[in-house]
């Protein structure tokens, strides 16, 4: 089969190699149908995620249909179709009692992110082997375990495209909501007007937010957001200074700040980072402005993936107005019961941040556009099958 491998910062391949097999009496092997890059793989692709090596499979964004399944998966059969989890759970581990499923304690053997977080949090697909060095899902097939609990059958009159955003990036802007308990007449401005911050502005409004600002530097993606919801305001932060902007826009500041940008490193620290694991990236800039905009006892969700040390994080500012931080990757199985009616009924578009369709075999192209900005590229599907 072809699959999307990383063979160094900015050099993916779409390569020849064996096809998964059923390893585990809980797994699914599914043939997938579309899959996308993520923001998250873009964190890879710059060279910035420790823990991957050449030849590894990418890729955690993905849906298809179950082409064979292992004797103990209960509620899936050949044939049907299927969205996935980014993070991969075990539903009998206490986190996964606890609906805490990104924190599953079961599916990620590394030792490494252990010595970083003094834990240990689930296995994520095609991310790298401090995430369990699953494969991933950038391929024409790939491995599911636990596949009871890490697929959602997609209903009949659903297509593929208005439900591969299940897997992560719709959850995603759904937790970034609830971490910062956004609710009717809430201010909100949202760091990041790519696809998960495009989401969250969405989901924000659809829980009754009264204004939603959002903040990047890329112009063409806050014109498209403004085209896609009519109902948010942007600021280019190139040429304006955020917290003055949004403290005319809200005199008090936002109720909310959102994070969905994520960390950013200096290269010369990446040596150091394959060697140590000593992440540091080198400022809190984008967490501080956060913390300096949003008003005093205001609440600030992270969802922006930081993989190790902020420098000169303005704990000051955080104690002293009495925010509430809270932060997290996704446990998207959680938001699925939730997620799936709004998508069904329309009430959230689910297609949303599309930009792109390409072939599978196009996938060193579509990383290139989405990572440098390009073409206008917001989200890009990859099908294997095109
Ligand atoms: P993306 O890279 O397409 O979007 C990030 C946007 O932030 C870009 O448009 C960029 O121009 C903008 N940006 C850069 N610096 C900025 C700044 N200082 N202020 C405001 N905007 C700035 O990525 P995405 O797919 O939208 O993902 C966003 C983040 O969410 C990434 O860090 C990704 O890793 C993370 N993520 C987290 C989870 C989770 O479970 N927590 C899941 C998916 C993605
Ligand atoms: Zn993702």
């Amino acid at each position: 089969m072809r699959a999307v491998e990383y063979h160094g910062k900015k050099t993916m391949k779409v390569r020849e190699r064996p096809r998964p097999l059923v390893t585990d009496p809980t797994d699914v092997i599914l043939k997938v149908t579309i899959t996308c890059i993520c923001g998250s793989d873009l964190h890879m692709y710059v060279g910035f995620m420790p823990g991957m090596k050449n030849g590894d499979v990418c890729g955690h964004e993905f849906m298809g249909v179950v082409e064979s399944v292992g004797p103990e998966v209960q509620n899936l059969k050949p044939g049907d179709r299927v969205v996935t989890a980014f993070d991969i759970a075990c539903n009998q581990c206490r986190p996964c009692h606890r609906q805490e499923f990104s924190c599953c304690d079961t599916t990620n053997p590394s030792k490494e992110q252990e010595l970083l977080y003094g834990d240990r949090l689930a296995g994520f697909f095609g991310y790298s082997h401090l995430t369990g060095g699953w494969e991933g899902g950038q391929a024409e097939f790939v491995r599911v375990p636990f596949a009871d609990m890490n697929c959602l059958k997609v209903p009949e009159e659903l297509d593929d495209e208005h439900a591969i955003f299940l897997s992560d990036i719709l959850p995603t802007a759904w937790h970034a909501n609830e971490l910062g308990q956004v609710g009717e007449g809430d201010n909100v401005a949202i760091w990041g007007a790519g696809p998960v911050g495009l989401f969250a502005a969405h989901c924000a409004l659809i829980r009754g937010a009264a204004r939603v600002v959002l903040i990047d530097s890329v112009q063409y993606r806050l014109d498209f957001a403004k085209k896609k919801l009519h109902a948010v305001a942007t600021i280019n932060r190139k040429n304006k200074n955020v917290y003055k902007e949004l403290r005319s826009i809200f005199p008090e500041g936002p109720d909310v700040a959102i994070e969905a940008v994520g960390f950013h490193y200096v290269e010369s620290l990446v040596h150091k980072l394959e060697t140590t694991l000593n992440l540091e990236t080198d400022t809190a800039e984008i967490l501080n402005e956060l913390i300096y905009s949003v008003r005093k006892a205001g609440r600030i969700g992270i969802v922006g993936v930081y993989a190790g040390y902020a420098n000169h994080f303005n704990v000051g500012a955080m104690m002293e107005k009495g925010l509430t931080i809270a932060a997290g990757q996704t446990p998207v199985q959680k938001y699925w019961p939730t997620l799936l009616p709004l998508v069904q009924s329309g009430r959230i578009d689910s297609t949303l941040p599309i930009t792109h369709v390409l072939p599978l075999s196009e996938a060193p192209r579509a990383y290139r556009i989405f990572n440098d900005k390009e073409d206008g590229c917001v989200k890009v599907l990859l099908k294997p099958q095109m």
